[in-house]
């Protein structure tokens, strides 16, 4: 493992703290717990953590020796100052000596202990950074520490590897206990350098930030060095054959039967496939080193004890994938209520059940789907699983597999303070994928922005590719350059929002553009494009989501941005309002094809959005044909009041979170009554 360390760039961080107030300690800390959580052997997504002691002067003017340790919720690789919360360390010392204390007094004490109120809590190895006589503490779940401990001979292997500079702790869940069992391993050797926790990760530790990682980095290489010494055989492979469907195929199937029955719950699945995973899945005893459970025991949390493995046959179809997936799915649950049953006996609390569905499928000869509740949870399983697909593959090229109980695994699963990590307030859109079409435009992006601020995972679909540039930097969502007049671009902008997210939940077909002319005099060309911008384009959109949303077997809903003009024309304005009259019909034909399944389809009546469709120029015009000023030509409705584009994205999600509504229109004109439906 490569030593990143660099004098230039620690001076570049003490400088640069320094300036913000804070000392050459916590700066140097910030630094190497960066270059630590940017390396993932090392560590991943939350894992590790680090810590500091040093002096902090209190607004009284006394000075505080604390300990400055990572807080939860932040990232070793890119934690900042705030992120090292800093707690008052005599209190912290005086606990050495107590036999036990309780979870819940563990945290309270730590919290009670803090300088600053507003920190964010401390990490669950406080006092085991605490207890350590040393100023810089260094905490990592190294890959190649994983490796040789996860093995039958771990023990003597890591004994082989660092000889008696290094201490062993056997494995103890983290807390308090641990943190206790950790110093007494320490003080019965004060020389030892490193700490190898069994089936967990490593500590070291050191007077300088330097010297803390400098030793992170060396035992690392080491046992990635005794790693490869070892004499290797490549894993038995099944047969390697193409499948008959694809992944974006197969994903809607399985993100429809992730939900459970009569929950609201909606799962994000996500594809991916390297050589890793396929190395890993395509194992001929996958079932076998798969089951045994995680590398280190907090990646259960993400992942489940244990992933499931679907292993469809050659040739087979896609309706005998969907049977095949829905009896393993069932006999996922099962295994998994047999595991919670069996482990809850042994808890010392009570333990309520979380969902039964797994977090990670291997479809062989297919690749892996990681599942969460947003895209953001979803990709942290992914990425842990192929952390632990990597590492166990390595293991059982060389030995067996071999980890903690599955008693550890599961009170690490239903420790609260693990849960805590991850159970945030659910959002009220959460887990549910919406497409905007024409989203880079006033009416799509406050969409997009209403939708977002729910919760939900949006697609940004817009055939602008230099708006859609424009806005990707600033955005974390899927922005995807479509034409959604051309079936193709269609289907494959869809493909890829399977593949990202597995399936579509709410369809918002936005995109239009606007014509004029006297009906009896524009050319047939301009009426036929003006239909397939503003008919077929939307007919394209909703039969491919309406496929896919037929294969989640999860209801769905379909929302169109028709216009006013569809039951009020207005003058020379009918190469938009005729094609607009035929979306309204399509809106409501959808709601009556498609009722029985649970997909809805409602429309938007809009007038007069200030828009890249009705610019300047348009309402000039308008306002020409109708006789009147540019600003009364905007105000003209009942209310007096200019619509915008946030009043119609407010009409969107009222549709949509309609649950009883279908082949309905909302209007959004401010009040026009030769334009009112009911
Ligand atoms: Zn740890």
């Amino acid at each position: 493992m490569k030593n990143t360390w660099s004098n230039s760039t620690a001076k570049k961080f003490v400088n640069k703290y320094k300036k913000l107030g804070f000392s050459e300690d916590v700066a140097l800390r910030v630094y190497t717990t960066q270059l630590l959580g940017k390396n993932s052997n090392l560590v991943l997504h939350g894992g590790g953590n680090t810590s500091v002691k040093t002096i902090l002067r209190d607004i009284d003017g006394k000075n505080h020796n604390v300990l400055c340790v990572k807080g939860s919720g932040w990232d070793m690789a890119d934690i900042e100052p705030e992120g090292l919360p800093a707690v008052k360390l005599e209190p912290l010392l005086r606990l050495k000596n107590k036999p036990y204390i309780t979870d819940q007094n563990m945290v309270n004490y730590q919290k009670r202990n803090l300088m600053n109120v507003e920190s964010p809590n401390p990490s669950v190895e406080t006092f085991l950074h605490a207890f350590l006589p040393f100023k810089y503490v260094d905490h990592t779940h190294a890959d190649a520490i994983l490796n040789i401990t996860n093995r039958p001979n771990g023990l003597k292997f890591c004994k082989k590897i660092f000889g008696v500079n290094v201490g062993i702790v056997p494995y103890i869940m983290p807390g308090f206990l641990l943190a206790k069992k950790v110093y007494e391993i320490y003080s019965k050797n004060p020389n030892v350098n490193c700490l190898i926790l069994m089936n967990h990760g490593i500590f070291t530790f050191g007077s300088t930030a330097k010297e803390s990682y400098d030793l992170m980095i060396k035992h690392v290489s080491q046992a990635e060095t005794a790693i490869k010494k070892l004499k290797t055989k490549k894993i038995k492979q099944i047969p390697n054959f193409p499948m008959k469907y694809s992944c974006d195929e197969i994903s809607p199937i399985l993100r429809g039967l992730l939900s459970e029955k009569n929950s609201n719950q909606k799962f994000i699945v996500n594809y991916r496939l390297n050589k890793h995973i396929k190395y890993f899945m395509n194992g001929k005893n996958i079932k076998i080193y798969s089951a045994k459970g995680t590398i280190t025991p907090d990646h259960v949390i993400r992942v489940k004890p244990f992933p499931l493995v679907i292993s469809p046959k050659k040739l087979s179809s896609l309706n005998d994938f969907q049977s095949l997936a829905q009896k393993e799915i069932k006999n996922f649950r099962k295994k998994y209520l047999n595991y919670f049953n069996q482990n809850k006996l042994k808890a010392k609390e009570k333990k309520t059940m979380l969902d039964t569905s797994p977090r990670v499928i291997y479809v062989q000869n297919v690749g892996m789907f990681s599942i969460g509740n947003n895209r953001k949870s979803a990709t942290i399983a992914g990425d842990l699983a192929e952390a632990n697909a990597k590492v166990i593959s390595s293991i059982e090229e060389t030995s067996k597999y071999q980890t903690i109980s599955k008693k550890n695994i599961f009170d690490i699963e239903y420790w609260s303070l693990e849960q805590a990590k991850i159970n945030k307030d659910k959002k009220l859109l959460e887990g549910n994928v919406v497409v905007i079409t024409g989203s880079t435009g006033t009416i799509g992006f406050e969409t997009y922005k209403l939708f977002k601020s729910y919760g939900a995972e949006v697609v940004l679909l817009d055939n602008d590719e230099d708006k859609l540039k424009h806005i990707q930097p600033d955005i974390n969502d899927l922005c995807i350059h479509c034409d959604v007049r051309n079936k193709k671009s269609v289907k494959d902008a869809f493909s890829l929002i399977c593949k990202e997210f597995g399936g579509i939940d709410i369809l918002i077909s936005n995109a239009g553009t606007a014509s004029e002319g006297p009906i009896g005099e524009v050319s047939d060309d301009l009426l036929r494009k003006s239909f397939e911008d503003n008919f077929f384009s939307h007919q394209n959109c909703a039969t491919e989501a309406v496929k896919i949303m037929m294969k989640q077997k999860a209801g769905g809903c379909l929302l169109f941005n028709i216009s006013k003009q569809s039951v009020n024309p207005g003058k020379n304005f009918g190469p938009y309002g005729l094609p607009k009259a035929a979306l309204l019909s399509l809106c409501k034909q959808y709601a009556l094809d498609y009722g029985a399944y649970g997909i809805r389809s409602n429309g938007v009546n809009a007038d007069r959005i200030k828009s890249g469709l009705l610019n300047k120029k348009m309402i000039k015009a308008r306002a020409k044909a109708r006789s009147i000023t540019t600003t009364d030509y905007m105000k003209g409705n009942l209310l007096l009041d200019e619509v915008t584009g946030e009043d119609v994205a407010r009409a969107f999600f009222h549709l949509a979170n309609s649950k009883k509504t279908t082949g309905a229109i909302l209007t959004v004109d401010g009040g026009n009554i030769a334009a009112s439906l009911r």
